[in-house]
């Protein structure tokens, strides 16, 4: 069962929009006549704008056994039509009434039956529609409760998008099954998390563009300092947390941000257990039911556990996806005896900490006989004090097969530094073939509605 948290509606406080808030009973009141509206339906669409009545369409479609598809309001024309063309909904829900009022379903779909299905971020190609089970996400969030130590008594504050697993899945979903508090801020800031985390918020849910900016402000206010530092736990997520990000943020509140690793196809992977050890740069290990291994090039299992070789991360387990929809290719091409090849790449430490390195496809560099990963040199360019981010690449080079080149954000007030000087600070903290051959200047990364650095576009 999916939606146990609903089961017996009370007068608790069950979802925050910014101002706007309804009960657990009010919520399962108008998901109850969403469900009715949309009973025999085979697919809707719900235009997930950030406010309460997604949420109550999500809940009802969820309810009823209807598979959902999430759209970005904001969704241009051209992602409007593959995503409408491709999913193929019988309904589109945008209109909600937050007062309407009907039964709660009796009887919960069975568990392979799909739950959602939810476009990737489009970071690396076209988008593609990942059928998630109903198994997956009850699995998946049993196990970050677990991982988390999450209880009903936990409420989620995040300013997360409504149509991507990070927001709906874990930030929304994740609180309602369990009878706890999902609190969307609107429209993210420091200050807004802020003022959640004083009052009933208890964990922050985040993206590191999110973190990077209250870095910055939690070193300039020592009382959103001392609000981020009183919360049980801060999350961070979709992409690399920059380790200077998460040391800068511990020095000013006190707390150590838990990162986990996941994507729409598997959930959640890895993370940081509420109780495990916080080691900046990396996702921590692998969640309950999750099977994580990595393979070499030519796909054989690596049995090393040594925090240095790189092999592709494959996931196993109750937490995957059915098939990329209408894309039986893609489908077959991801799996492997069963096991799903993310396309990420990362190293294990002896103890099972795993540390993404990047991408395979962009973020894995073969520069003179070495494989060298984008994130380590980014995290050092993101060390150098004049550096506010930056993103790393490989362009072809004929002597060297790919050489590195360096995009980089110069931090506010502070002047350029040389190519030389930052591909020097490179070579200092981590090895002289590492250094940036180029370095190019940007004004800010390009980035999809995730806060993900979109590589492909660099360059372009
Ligand atoms: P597309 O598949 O369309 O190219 P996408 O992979 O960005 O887009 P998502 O499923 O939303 O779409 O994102 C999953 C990816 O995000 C992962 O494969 C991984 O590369 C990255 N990611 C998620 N969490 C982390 C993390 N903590 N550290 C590093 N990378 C992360
Ligand atoms: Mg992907």
């Amino acid at each position: 069962m999916l939606l146990t948290g609903l089961r017996d509606p009370d007068g608790r406080e069950a979802v925050r929009v910014g101002e706007n808030a309804l009960s657990y009973e009010a919520l399962a009141a108008a998901a109850g006549a969403v469900a009715a509206r949309v009973e025999g339906a085979s697919r809707v669409a719900v235009v997930a704008q950030t406010r309460l009545e997604t949420v109550v369409a999500v809940v009802g479609a969820l309810a009823a056994g209807v598979p959902i598809v999430p759209i970005n309001p904001k969704a241009g024309e051209r992602e409007l039509e593959h995503i409408l063309s491709d999913s193929q909904p019988d309904l589109m829900l945008d209109d909600v009434d937050l007062s309407a009022a009907g039964p709660w379903p009796k009887d919960e779909p069975e568990d392979e039956a799909p739950a959602i299905i939810v476009y990737t971020s489009g970071t690396t190609g076209p988008p593609k529609g990942v059928v998630l089970p109903r198994r997956a996400l009850a699995a998946n969030l049993d196990a970050l409760y677990d991982a988390w130590a999450w209880t009903a008594d936990d409420v989620v504050a995040h300013g997360l998008p409504l149509f991507h697993v990070h927001g709906l899945i874990l930030g929304t979903l994740g609180p309602l099954r369990l009878g706890g508090g999902a609190w969307h801020l609107g429209k993210f800031s420091t200050a807004a998390a802020a003022e959640a985390l004083r009052g009933r918020a208890t964990m922050l849910f985040g993206v590191p563009t999110m973190y990077h900016r209250a870095a910055a402000d939690l070193e300039a206010d020592p009382e959103l300092a001392a609000a981020f530092g009183a919360a049980r736990l801060l999350v961070s997520g979709s992409a690399a947390l920059p380790a200077a990000d998460h040391e800068r943020i511990r020095a000013a509140c006190g707390q150590e941000l838990v990162e986990r690793y996941g994507m729409s196809e598997t959930l959640m992977n890895t993370a940081i257990r509420a109780d495990g050890e916080r080691r900046p740069g990396t996702v921590g290990v692998p969640l309950s039911g999750v099977s994580v291994r990595l393979v070499d090039d030519s796909g054989a299992e690596l049995d090393v556990w040594d925090d240095e070789t790189v092999g592709e991360i494959q996931v196993r387990g109750s937490n995957l996806f059915l098939e990329y929809l209408n894309r039986p290719d893609a489908t077959a091409e991801a799996f492997r005896d069963g096991w799903f090849a993310t396309g990420d790449v990362a190293t294990r430490s002896a103890d099972g900490y795993i540390r993404i390195v990047g991408r395979r496809a962009t973020d894995l560099i073969k520069s003179g006989g070495y494989k060298i990963g984008a994130g380590e040199i980014e995290n050092a360019l993101n060390e150098h004090p004049a550096v506010a981010e930056s993103a790393v690449t490989g362009e072809p080079d004929a002597d060297l097969g790919e050489r590195i080149v360096a995009w980089v954000v110069v931090e506010e007030g502070a002047s350029r530094p040389s190519a030389e000087e930052l591909a020097d600070h490179v070579a200092r903290l981590l090895t002289p073939h590492k250094r940036p051959r180029d370095v190019r200047y940007l004004d800010a990364l390009p980035r999809n509605a995730m806060g993900k650095v979109t590589k492909a576009t660099l360059g372009s």
